[in-house]
């Protein structure tokens, strides 16, 4: 086996792990791998070894390296910023995007994504930590922003997205992805269903999943340690 392929074993037995010690079952939470820059050939050893979901964050690399692998059944996640003059190849390009945080950024999305397509798959980014830098929406705002793409016609509003700060604090850490499930909650009881968590990363995806989790997006326990990130 390759390394890439051991190491996606590995990390298929801590997330059914996690499923199995919180409840749930394994094949309730979708592996997202994150490939942000990873060469095409590490993609394709994760496609050999089973791995279906990848997702990009950069958008020239993402786009990129879908060009250059299509492959049956591969779906793409756009999981990093949005500008606002990026939305049309991101909604030409991808199935999900991880990081909706502006209703008008979801309108364009929804006006680019073209016909022969499904629904583009989106998700709210909601900002969990509370902290100045951090993107997303406040957790107040979330139910309205939710309201709003649940109109939109291109768009498919299937849940909430967050990246709490890194903390050692396993405390906190259940507690930051306890709030995003509560706030998924609060929602679907207003009358929006929502089906998709998407919360988790290599160093806390147990505690993801221990609080509701369906996706969970892992880089480096993966592909390994990520060099600097490429040029803007
Ligand atoms: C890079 C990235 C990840 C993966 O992080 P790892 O710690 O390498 O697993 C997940 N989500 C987003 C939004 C990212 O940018």
């Amino acid at each position: 086996m390759t390394t890439i392929a051991c190491r996606l074993q590995a990390v298929n037995e801590r997330v059914a792990r996690a499923a199995r010690a919180a409840g749930r079952l394994p094949q309730d939470v979708t592996l997202v791998a994150v490939s942000k820059t990873f060469p095409l050939s590490s993609i394709s050893e994760a496609y050999a070894a089973g791995q279906r979901a990848f997702g990009e964050n950069y958008l020239q690399e993402g786009l990129e390296k879908l060009r250059n692998l299509v492959l049956p059944d591969i779906s793409w996640h756009y999981i990093g910023p949005i500008q606002s003059n990026k939305t049309r190849p991101i909604a030409e390009n991808f199935s999900w995007v991880h990081g909706v945080e502006r209703e008008k950024i979801a309108v364009r999305l929804s006006e680019a994504r073209p016909e022969h397509l499904p629904a583009l798959q989106v998700c709210i980014q909601v900002n969990v930590s509370g902290e100045q830098s951090k993107s997303g929406v406040p957790p107040e705002e979330a139910p309205d922003l939710a309201s709003a793409i649940s109109r939109l016609p291109r768009l498919k509003l299937r849940g909430l997205m967050a990246i709490p700060e890194p903390t050692s604090d396993l405390e906190l850490r259940h507690a930051r992805f306890r709030a995003l499930r509560e706030l998924r909650d609060d929602i679907v009881r207003r009358g929006i269903a929502l089906d998709t968590l998407s919360m988790g990363m290599s160093g806390d995806m147990e505690a993801a999943i221990a609080e509701g989790a369906t996706m969970v997006r892992i880089g480096t326990a993966i592909f390994g340690a990520r060099a600097a990130a490429p040029p803007a």
